[in-house]
């Protein structure tokens, strides 16, 4: 499943399962593709051309229903791994082909071991039998020992002979995706919702503008629709289907073509309808924002790091310079002194060249430029455009919020070695437009996510005016309309409950944020 529609039960009816095919290079994933959607594509006209969208509804009957699958159009697990690695589940079932002749090869069992990652169930799709050559029995045997048995052999993987040159059981092929997806997975989404779904691919068209093909997860897409889709935002101008006609709406589990966005999104990012044209903006301008500065500081920690590193090799520059900015004057304190007793030896110096209370100033930027030094704040943030600045100039700013850590990152970089364990990252903000006081639970913050998603148990921090003002804090609740809720997206509105923090303004931005562990290696 996708993860939590609203409404009640009654309101979440089936939807299509969402199948990848995956498996080792020619062994026929993309003719596989091409004969399942020349031969079952809905309601093709005769003769009628497909098109390419980088996804596509296929019909088909099991049992004596109508049964549709949507199959991603884009062959082999690079979108699919794209997608996970920014936290979407881009399908419900993943197709393994494995080709008769050739067995079982290296992609194989990666693309196995990409699905089992993400639980998605597989159903194998032993390719080419029409070959002479050809041991469909051999591949059941190779899979069994990686640990997918055929239902065949007792165990619970179907698997399903096909010749995808031939057209050979592909509608056998449906009915095992239909069959695996109503054993093991309740498929069922809220069609009356607001949609929400993912961006499966993108391009610049010449004549259209930015074109993305998106995969309606939650809700129902309609033309007029304010979305925001990655950094780009807009409203559905015209939806085109797999055959190149136009839809006007497009319910879950259904790809369309979406025209009418201000940018180009990038895939398995995700899109989101919302309330009007101007929150769609908002939230698009953020979003590019922190997309734009995550990209830059993972630039700037290697190239800040490696340079100094560098020099340090070359014996020419042996002097890291920093300034310290931090939320009260007492913590800039304590952060220079811990500092000043870092033993690196005689080779290596460190000098604070500034330092100073509140939030990072363009000054703080246009000096550290100057002095190639880096910035560290603590419990502070970066104020007006010293973010843009930094970005431009190639300054290095670092946050932090425990001390200890801001000197064992100092330390490690001053010997070379710079590899913290955890990393902070940043789940969403929501900006606090109300505040209802109650003598039961205390003050509950009205809020709107304005970036990411705020989750009941991340770790968030109050932000006012650029500056922290309250840290490491739990949330006592959190709520979308009347109901607890585990997590809330941006474009949607929530109120929610500080533990241990009353102190609250209209216009404090709450940060969800949570400690990652960096893998080794
Ligand atoms: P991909 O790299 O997995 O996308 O593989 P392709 O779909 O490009 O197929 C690789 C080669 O195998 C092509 O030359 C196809 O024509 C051929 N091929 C694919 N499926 C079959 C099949 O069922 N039977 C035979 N004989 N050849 C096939």
């Amino acid at each position: 499943e996708f993860g939590e529609d609203e409404g009640d039960e009654s309101d979440l009816v089936i939807r299509p399962p969402v199948v990848t095919v995956m498996g080792h290079v020619d062994h026929g994933k993309t003719k596989l593709l091409d004969a399942l959607r020349n031969a079952n594509v809905v309601d093709k006209e005769a003769g009628g051309i497909t098109q390419h969208i980088g996804a596509y509804q296929v019909a088909t009957e099991v049992d004596g229903n109508d049964r549709r699958i949507t199959f991603i159009d884009t062959p082999g697990h690079e979108a699919f791994t794209a997608m996970r690695a920014r936290g979407s589940k881009s399908s419900d079932i993943a197709v393994l082909v494995v080709a008769a002749d050739d067995g079982v090869m290296p992609q194989t069992v990666e693309a196995l071991n990409h699905a089992k990652a993400a639980g998605v169930p597989i159903v194998v799709a032993v390719n080419k039998i029409d070959k002479p050559d050809a041991d469909p029995t051999k591949v059941r045997g190779q899979l069994t020992e990686y640990g997918l048995v055929p239902e065949e052999y007792g165990g619970d993987s179907m698997f399903v002979d096909v010749s995808a040159k031939s057209e050979l059981n592909l509608d056998k092929l449906l009915e095992a995706i239909v069959l695996t997806a109503d054993a093991s997975l309740d498929l069922r989404a809220n069609p009356t919702q607001d949609a929400q779904g993912l961006v499966i691919e993108a391009h610049l068209d010449k004549g259209r503008g930015p074109v993305a093909t998106v995969l309606v997860q939650r809700g129902t897409l309609r033309v007029g629709d304010s979305i925001v889709a990655g950094p780009a935002h807009g409203r559905v101008r015209a939806m085109i289907d797999e055959h190149g006609d136009p839809i006007e709406q497009a319910d879950p589990s259904r790809p369309a073509m979406v025209l009418g966005l201000s940018a180009v999104p990038g895939a398995g990012q995700n899109f989101i309808v919302v309330e009007d044209d101007r929150m769609a903006r908002q939230i698009a301008e953020k979003r590019e924002a922190r997309e734009r500065a995550a990209n830059q500081a993972r630039y700037r920690v290697r190239r800040t790091l490696e340079d100094f590193m560098a020099s340090m090799e070359k014996g020419e520059s042996q002097e890291l310079n920093l300034i310290l900015k931090g939320d009260v004057s007492g913590s800039v304190e304590a952060l220079e002194d811990a500092l000043a007793k870092i033993d690196v030896g005689d080779e290596v110096s460190l000098r604070v060249i500034d330092r100073g209370v509140g939030a990072i100033t363009e000054t703080n930027v246009d000096l550290a430029a100057a002095s190639d030094a880096i910035i560290i704040g603590f419990n502070v943030r970066p104020q007006g455009k010293a973010t843009e600045l930094a970005d431009r100039e190639g300054v290095e700013i670092r946050y932090y919020t425990v001390i200890y850590q801001a000197i064992d990152e100092i330390e490690a970089a001053l010997k070379g070695m710079l590899k913290p364990e955890f990393e902070e990252s940043t789940l969403g903000q929501a900006e606090i437009r109300a505040i209802f006081r109650s003598s039961k639970v205390g003050n509950i913050a009205g809020c709107m996510v304005i970036d990411g998603v705020i989750r009941r148990n991340a770790k968030v921090r109050v932000i006012r005016d650029g500056a922290v003002v309250a840290n490491n804090l739990d949330l006592a609740s959190l709520k979308r309309e009347k109901d607890d809720a585990s997590e809330v997206r941006e474009g949607f509105e929530c109120g929610l409950v500080l533990r241990n923090f009353q102190d609250i303004k209209e216009g404090d931005i709450v940060e969800a944020f949570e400690m990652r562990e960096i893998p080794r290696g």
